[in-house]
């Protein structure tokens, strides 16, 4: 490993060890805190900047998510003005007008790039999903991911992907375990909820659906999770 890379992961370490703390998959976490942060420079820094510009036009404005991302970071933080968001998509929006006049009958499309947050968004899952890899050989960083909630199956996947040959059977069987137990949570809770049946779920066995949902897709989060007003 190069010294750069070396100093990158001891940084990215700390990130990924705090991330470990909070609930839910650390590296959906990492990403969302990346996109977030995206939002905020362009907000703040690059409403004038041409080449931001050019993307939103190419890429005809955000995707839906990252669209709706950028609402809720605008509406929950008084530092930002909406005034930003209407300059971008001052240009995205004639730039739409204008593609839009090639529709005919036999043109039934309008050429589009990627939304540039989930270029973002994918270099980060890749970043993340390296680093994480490089961290499970340390022992204090394991057992940290060990009592943590793990996870989600995306992310382990894009994990496993790159983790070293000696680092997947703990990784696997790790995740299997936590399989193994919400699915017995996930039966519990069923089996308790019946009316004949009085013994209350655990607060865990309650949980249940909602970890199912994320354990399997990815962490979706409600409000932004960098507070900085
Ligand atoms: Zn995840
Ligand atoms: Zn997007």
């Amino acid at each position: 490993m190069r010294k750069r890379e070396k100093s990158e992961l001891s940084v990215a370490g700390v990130h990924l060890e705090r991330a470990l703390r909070e609930p839910g998959c650390p590296i959906c976490r990492r990403i969302r805190e990346t996109e977030e942060r995206w939002i905020w420079t362009v907000l703040y820094e690059l409403t004038g900047d041409p080449e931001i510009h050019a993307r939103f036009a190419a890429s005809l404005g955000l995707c839906r998510e990252h669209a709706a991302l950028m609402a809720q970071v605008v509406e929950t933080r008084e530092l930002l003005t909406p005034t930003g968001v209407a300059r971008l998509y001052e240009t995205v929006v004639s730039h739409a007008l204008e593609v839009s006049a090639d529709l005919t009958g036999r043109r039934k499309t309008v050429p589009k790039e990627e939304c540039p947050l989930c270029a973002v968004a994918k270099d980060a899952e890749d970043r993340q999903s390296w680093f994480f890899s490089r961290l499970l050989g340390e022992p204090a960083f394991w057992e940290l991911y060990e009592s943590s909630d793990g996870l989600c199956l995306p992310h382990l996947l894009a994990v496993w992907a790159q983790a070293p040959a000696k680092a997947r059977p703990a990784l696997l069987a790790d995740f299997r375990r936590r399989l193994a137990h919400l699915l017995h949570g996930l039966r519990e809770f069923q089996r308790k909820e019946r009316f004949d049946v009085h013994e209350p779920p655990t607060p865990e066995e309650l949980a249940s659906w909602k970890e199912a949902l994320w354990r399997l897709a990815g962490m979706a989060y409600p409000e932004p999770l960098i507070k900085r007003d």
